[in-house]
């Protein structure tokens, strides 16, 4: 293998192990800001549902008073009527009609708030279990975190200064061309299958691998500019 690729692959190398290991690093951490996020947002609905329930509740409550309340006018107008005590036996009569049907409509809204009162009770719920599983989720993602964070750093400990030395060694001719390779985020190295660039399909000329596979000459794919290997 000629010296360039040589020189070339071992900056390379470091530099793709450090991509890699700094990608996994601020995956772990976007994942514990993914699941701070879902938590949040199921804090936020089961402080909803329960104020729905709340409300619920509430309505059911007034609407149960009100009922009592006609219930007894039903009794004592009724009771008017019985025993002839009404002052107007027409409007007693009358009064008693609008109780009765008072009462019916507040039957029902109270059959229609029971409904409302076990929708809200299951949608509370069913947010409780959701956050459950989101504060499990946060968990998980900070341990995972805690438990490769420390491997993670010391392989970059290690990994840093042998990049250094490697980038001592290269020629000063290429670390331009190799900085411009990984400032334009493309690959410093690439293979030729089938007479063409692995990575971006550009055509090479023969004379171009039988070079590089003899180490005569380095070259770069005219496509995007990485170094062929052999
Ligand atoms: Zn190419």
């Amino acid at each position: 293998m000629h010296r360039d690729l040589v020189e070339v692959s071992n900056v390379w190398q470091c530099d793709s192990r450090i991509d890699a290991l700094k990608a996994e690093h601020e995956a772990l951490n976007r994942a514990i800001k993914a699941a701070e996020l879902a938590l949040e947002s199921a804090t936020q609905s089961v402080a909803q549902a329960d104020q729905a329930l709340t409300s619920a509740k509430a309505a059911d409550r007034a609407n149960t008073r009100e009922l009592d309340s006609y219930t007894e006018k039903r009794t004592a107008t009724r009771q008017m009527i019985d025993t002839g005590t009404a002052p107007d036996y027409a409007a007693a009569e009358r009064q008693l009609a609008n109780v009765i049907a008072r009462i019916d409509a507040l039957e029902n809204s109270g059959l229609e708030l029971l409904d409302r009162l076990e929708a809200a009770q299951a949608h509370l719920r069913a947010a409780e279990r959701e956050r459950e599983s989101a504060t499990a989720a946060l968990a998980a993602a900070k341990a995972d975190l805690a438990s490769k964070d420390g491997p993670i750093r010391k392989e970059l400990g290690e990994i840093l200064p042998r990049r250094e030395a490697a980038w001592e060694h290269m020629h000063p001719e290429l670390k331009p061309m190799y900085q411009d390779q990984r400032r334009k985020k493309k690959r410093a190295l690439v293979n030729v299958v089938e007479k063409t660039c692995s990575v971006c399909s550009t055509f090479v000329p023969p004379q171009v691998w039988l070079d590089t596979d003899s180490g005569k000459e380095a070259h770069r794919c005219t496509g995007c500019g990485g170094w062929i290997l052999p």
